[in-house]
């Protein structure tokens, strides 16, 4: 029996990734992802329901401790430019495992159905295995001599990403502070860019992940961009459509994700 190469397996992981994210997609607009706002009336095979902070945790969670596990496994995880892309990702994913879970204003008892955790488990950890090896392993991507840190993919990649995700936090901080204490229910986000668009929030993630795969310019930078338009796209259009039934007062101006377009 041949057993597959370390390249063999992030070429399988990668076509697993690229080829999923359409039917991701697809399934998505017909089928919005049972937590949040549009757990309600679900079937239950989505599973049993676990506290829906710790589904955060748990879900997100790989893609910090995995992604670090997997890139101080290779051999030029020491090195600046690697070590730098590295920071990056962590200042996004630490925070996403370990600190928004516990800043977002969960309803008392709401839990996340199991099966949102496991499938997240999972396909993060696929997509940490394509973003940290790029980085730090022989053999896999084109590697990142200290020289890259002054590469016009890298300079724009990071203003990007920067930019993302300062609008990523400061969107997921609106809506957080939109609950007081004892609150329960939904508003209407005023200010900023919500008077442009329905998810800042995910439009902030769309940023940063655009950054990410031109600062790395890799194959796992791309399918995770796509991943990622695969799951907040139909969720943005989902999340859209729910304010204007909610609230017939609804900004008639606003789009849903991206100002002005969509
Ligand atoms: P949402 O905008 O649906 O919700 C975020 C939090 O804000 C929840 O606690 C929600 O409460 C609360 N909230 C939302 N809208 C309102 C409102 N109008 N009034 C009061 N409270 C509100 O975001 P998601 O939960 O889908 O995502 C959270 C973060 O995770 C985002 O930054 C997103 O970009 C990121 N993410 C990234 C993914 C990726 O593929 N990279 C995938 C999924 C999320 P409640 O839970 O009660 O609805």
């Amino acid at each position: 029996m041949t057993t597959m190469t370390p390249a063999q397996w992030y070429e399988w992981t990668l076509w697993a990734i690229l080829l999923s994210s359409p039917v991701v997609f697809g399934v998505l607009m017909l089928l919005p992802a049972a937590y949040g706002r549009h757990k309600q009336g679900h079937s239950k095979w989505w599973g049993p329901g676990i506290p829906t902070r710790w589904s955060w945790v748990i879900m997100e969670a790989p893609s910090s401790l995995g992604f670090a596990a997997i890139f101080f496994a290779g051999a030029h995880a020491l090195q600046w430019a690697p070590l730098i892309l590295f920071a990056m990702w962590q200042a996004h994913y630490f925070q996403r495992s370990f600190i928004f879970p516990f800043r977002i204003k969960v309803r008392p008892g709401d839990t996340t159905p199991v099966s949102i955790p496991v499938i997240a488990v999972v396909t993060n950890l696929m997509v940490s295995f394509l973003n940290a090896a790029i980085l730090s392993w022989d053999g896999i991507g084109h590697g990142y001599p200290a020289s890259w840190l002054t590469d016009p993919r890298f300079v724009i990649g990071a203003l990007l990403f920067v930019v993302g995700y300062r609008i990523n936090r400061k969107a997921d901080a609106m809506l957080a502070a939109l609950r007081r204490p004892g609150e329960t229910g939904y508003k209407i986000p005023r200010g900023w860019l919500y008077e442009r668009i329905s998810c800042p929030n995910y439009f902030g993630e769309f940023l940063i992940w655009s950054g990410w795969a031109i600062a790395t310019w890799s194959w796992g930078g791309l399918a995770f961009l796509l991943w990622t338009l695969a799951n907040l796209l139909p969720r943005a259009l989902t999340n859209h459509r729910w304010y204007r039934e909610k609230f017939p007062d609804y900004p008639v101006q606003r789009k849903a994700v991206i100002p002005y377009l969509l």
